[in-house]
């Protein structure tokens, strides 16, 4: 990267008004558009096709929260992780299983306030170092029936903070267990990683790469 550009983001990323955002380099509308001059593989692309279906829990009031908490629903990620995801899901649909996606790219207001609510880093991210999902580069997933519709018989509920979800508990059907192991080939072979606590949660390979961001879905929408 020329030096202009590390100078270029280094004020960047200064550009944050609260002290976290601040210590995080979060990017806001403020100074999104910028980032994507210095370096255009930055940036939120949406993820359209029709090989997924959408259940963000977040944008209704069928969360742990009991409130809604995304004033929209929308799939947003990285253009890197966006890509590896249409991978898996033209992998999958050879066995006529499409992906459903739970959450993706969250903005980082709901880190903070998922956080007030869940003080517990198996399961909410801390703010203080933000979360995967805050750089578009996690994705909570799920299959369902191509032909059918159907969701497939996973070991949990979506979101269901217990033992049972983790990726190593044993408590589960024969068919739970296919499906799951179904899912996680799929996504690790195309650069996902499994995370511990959370069937459903991957991040994507190099994430750390990736910037924090607080854009809200009405504003990428625009
Ligand atoms: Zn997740």
């Amino acid at each position: 990267m020329k030096l202009r550009n590390v100078i270029l983001l280094a004020l960047l990323f200064f550009g944050s008004a609260n002290s976290l955002f601040a210590q995080l380099n979060v990017i806001s509308d403020f100074n999104y558009d910028s980032l994507l001059n210095v370096n255009s593989n930055y940036g939120l692309v949406p993820f359209k096709s029709d090989l997924i279906r959408e259940k963000i829990m977040y944008a209704t009031d069928n969360n742990f929260t009991k409130k809604i908490v995304y004033d929209t629903a929308a799939v947003y990620l990285s253009l890197d992780a966006r890509n590896a995801l249409l991978r898996v899901a033209e992998m999958l649909k050879s066995l006529n299983v499409g992906l459903v996606i739970y959450d993706a790219y969250r903005p980082y207001r709901y880190t903070v306030k998922f956080w007030e609510i869940i003080h517990d880093d198996r399961y909410v991210a801390d703010p203080k170092k933000g979360s995967r999902h805050n750089r578009g580069c996690a994705v909570d997933v799920g299959l369902f029936d191509l032909k059918t519709g159907q969701f497939l018989d996973m070991p949990t509920a979506y979101d269901d903070f217990s033992e049972k979800a983790s990726v190593s508990s044993k408590d589960r059907t024969k068919l739970q267990a296919k499906n799951v192991e179904l899912l996680q080939k799929a996504m690790t072979c195309n650069g996902f990683q499994l995370f511990a606590t959370e069937w459903w949660h991957f991040d994507y390979e190099g994430w750390e790469k990736y910037p924090i961001y607080d854009i809200s879905f009405q504003d990428l929408n625009k």
